[in-house]
């Protein structure tokens, strides 16, 4: 019944990824007298000690934060630490990752423009391309990012190139080098939205991506206290979504939400192995399982945009067999809640089901033909073990 190949012992992945990162996150310049973590400037404003350091400041001759729907130096904190993360120049903090995406598109492709898009793509971000961005005049096609040939394809006369490896739901990979190559031939802008691999596990920008997306609601926060987002890429990049949309279309992230998102980077190389070999554990007995189709985790795959990955977050997902009850195994499930979102430390479970029946016509799995039978894991920081008899005892009291 399942044929995918086994190519890992799961037991002997999980290590030391972020090298020197883990001690960027770990370590600081003190703080003002001497703290050890930043202060929160919880300050809507900054005044200037007298005309020529406004004027000097306005004119970009002095840097001081002036407001904080622009800059705040926590969130500066948070945005710095992020950029070198990524081996970026600079990077910008957003209120959610949907601010991120739609300020960081928004400042590249304009009315009359078209871009690209890989299928499967974060279903909001879809349902942005689908809902607005036909009223802003903006085409988007949609491609399997899979193939080479097809994005290629596409391409010509494109302003942006949207990658997203893995995909949402599916996990299809794409092989940034190849992808990034094609698009710099022509000019063409390329994101990627890295919530799932995080830095600890690819970084894009080394691989030739323009500009990399975040939602630091996930794994960057960790902990599911926290709705932002974040882009990076080149300080040119950067200045362009600056003077275009970011502090006008006003999604600026909160200081306390910058402190909370140092706080939850700090076990960032701890928490991202963890949930690596969880989700691999998990995934191999789901492989094994009578009751599973298909799993559909990077690890399994043979595509060439494995390439980039040093290793695989806890998020993935598989096809039960006919005969399970989904409703019945989702609710029989008890360290699997049931809900949206993922990357914290709890285990959580989405059931493509119930998922394809949100936001009829434009429900990116829908039109993708996302199987009803898909069930996606965020596999968290429990027990490991205690995951597994969950999900056995689930199975058993599933069938149809
Ligand atoms: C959650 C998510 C987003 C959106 O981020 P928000 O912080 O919820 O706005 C974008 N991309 C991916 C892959 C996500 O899972």
């Amino acid at each position: 019944m399942n044929e995918q190949p086994s190519t890992f012992d799961p037991a002997s992945m999980a290590s030391d990824y972020l090298g020197e990162a883990a001690t960027l996150l770990a370590h600081d310049d003190p703080f003002p007298d001497g703290a050890v973590v930043p202060p929160i400037y919880q300050t809507s404003l900054f005044t200037f000690a007298n005309y020529a350091d406004m004027a000097d400041t306005f004119a970009g001759r002095r840097k001081q934060p002036i407001y904080s729907r622009g800059d705040n130096p926590t969130v500066m904190e948070f945005e710095a630490r992020v950029a070198t993360l990524e081996g970026a120049e600079a990077a910008r903090g957003f209120s959610s990752g949907m601010a991120a995406i739609s300020a960081t598109v928004l400042a590249f492709v304009g009315a009359g423009e078209r871009m690209v898009a890989v299928r499967n793509c974060y279903g909001d971000a879809y349902r942005l391309f689908e809902r607005l961005f036909p009223r802003l005049h903006i085409k988007v096609d949609y491609v399997d990012g899979s193939d080479p040939d097809a994005v290629a394809a596409a391409l010509p006369g494109a302003k942006l190139l949207y990658l997203e490896s893995p995909t949402s739901m599916m996990f299809e990979l794409q092989d940034l080098e190849h992808l990034t190559r094609l698009a710099k031939e022509q000019g063409i802008v390329t994101t990627i939205d890295n919530s799932w691999a995080t830095p600890v596990f690819q970084k894009p920008i080394s691989h030739g991506v323009d500009l990399v997306l975040h939602s630091a609601s996930k794994y960057l926060g960790g902990h599911s206290d926290t709705v932002a987002g974040v882009v990076a890429g080149s300080a040119a990049h950067i200045k362009h979504i600056n003077e275009q949309t970011y502090s006008q279309l006003g999604g600026k992230l909160s200081p306390f939400e910058g402190w909370l998102l140092l706080r939850g980077l700090r076990t960032l190389p701890l928490r991202l192995p963890h949930h690596m070999k969880s989700g691999l554990i998990i995934a191999e007995r789901l492989k094994a399982h009578g009751k599973v189709e298909r799993v559909n985790h990077p690890a399994y795959s043979n595509h060439p945009g494995k390439k980039t990955l040093a290793g695989y977050a806890g998020l993935f997902s598989f096809e039960v067999t006919e005969d399970v009850d989904i409703p019945a195994f989702v609710d029989a499930l008890k360290y699997f809640r049931i809900g949206v979102s993922w990357g914290g430390h709890e285990s959580l479970v989405v059931p493509a089901k119930a998922s394809l029946e949100q936001t009829p016509g434009i429900n990116s799995m829908a039109r993708f033909g996302v199987s009803p039978r898909t069930i996606r894991f965020n596999v968290g920081l429990e027990n490991v073990e205690d995951l597994w008899a969950d999900i056995a005892q689930a199975f058993d009291k599933s069938k149809k």
